[in-house]
């Protein structure tokens, strides 16, 4: 039997004892219902549970705590789990996000160089499966002066070394361990080498950010996480394509980095500009009358947001003379290299 006096809740035990409960001490053991009896418990006493039948009593005490009707749909038992299952869920999220975004850089920035190699060296086996590499000496020594040159603009540009491959699509990537596939319909249309230069430079972007080993790397851990047996293996050009999209904040870190590469070796940082504003128009003209083909493996596909980044490129500084970044029969190599 509980009776209420003034604040303080009065409990009759067995043998004639009394025990009192503050009322501000008191919380809902479950969920308050009017048509139940009032069930409290004690925040110094947490496993005593007070049940209270007598209407008269409840509603003397509900008058006190009207707080407790606030709880109605949501007691305090409920919350306590709620709670919990949101520290949970948000532990899980955490978890997750840092699967998706933190580990995999960190870990990509600490890989020791000849793991980077050969993960760049069996997905560049994705490439082969699509077309073939074209060795050509003199193509390759006209990119190896392409690549000398930007190297003027960053004394701490990693090594990179460039593979042309003869794919059916316009596009560039980055592989892990400093490994850029190009394809040869890139070059063929670029209409000067500042644009290769270009493109080239926004690839070194990616590799000098790690971002081909974050995503490789990524994609393992998502792949463990939703597929831990290996089971199911996605194929095909447009799953491949969709490994290489780089997120849109390394899509402009990459721009940054190029754009400031280029300003200092004196490259003229407008050959970015033209080439993507050249294949923007040339990829929706496609688009219109191809429909879903001319975007697949497209330079847009897996470089998202080019339109708002290509506004970012400005020309060099005045009184910056651009440099003249190849010879015509270099960059004549370089578009003959697959023939
Ligand atoms: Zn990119």
């Amino acid at each position: 039997m509980a009776i209420l006096h003034g604040e303080e809740l009065e409990l009759n035990l067995a043998l004639g004892d009394k025990v009192n409960f503050a009322l501000s001490q008191l919380s809902l053991a479950t969920p308050y219902r009017p048509d139940k009896a009032l069930s409290l418990r004690s925040s110094l006493a947490g496993k005593v549970r007070i049940l209270i039948e007598d209407r008269a009593q409840v509603e003397a005490i509900m008058a006190l705590r009207p707080d407790f009707k606030l709880v109605q749909n949501q007691g305090y038992g409920t919350g306590t789990k709620f709670n919990l299952f949101i520290a949970v869920f948000g532990v899980i999220v955490a978890i997750v996000w840092s699967f998706e975004t933190v580990l995999p850089h960190a870990l990509a920035t600490v890989a020791p160089l000849s793991w980077r190699v050969q993960a760049g060296a069996s997905e560049e086996m994705d490439f082969a499966s699509l077309g073939h590499i074209c060795q050509n000496t003199s193509a390759d020594l006209a990119m190896a002066k392409l690549v000398g040159v930007l190297a003027t603009g960053d004394a701490e540009m990693p090594n990179v070394s460039v593979h042309i491959y003869d794919l059916s699509f316009v596009n560039a990537f980055a592989l892990p361990g400093g490994l850029i596939i190009v394809s040869h319909k890139l070059i063929e249309q670029a209409e000067r080498p500042e644009e290769l230069a270009g493109v080239l430079a926004h690839e070194i972007g990616h590799v000098v950010h790690a971002d081909p080993e974050t995503q490789m790397i990524r994609r393992f851990t998502l792949n463990l996480i939703s597929d831990p047996f290996g089971s199911s293996h996605s194929g095909g050009t447009i799953a491949m394509m969709e490994q290489f999209r780089q997120s849109r904040a390394a899509e402009e870190a990459a721009d940054d980095y190029a754009r400031q590469t280029m300003v200092a070796a004196g490259v003229d940082p407008i050959g970015l500009r033209d080439f993507f504003s050249r294949i923007l128009k040339r990829e929706r003209g496609g688009q219109s009358n191809n429909g879903g083909l001319a975007q697949l493996g497209s330079m847009f596909s897996t470089h998202p947001g080019t339109e708002t980044r290509m506004a970012k490129i400005a020309p060099l500084p005045d009184g910056k003379k651009p440099k003249q970044v190849l010879d015509e029969a270099d960059w004549q190599a370089l578009r003959k290299s697959c023939n």
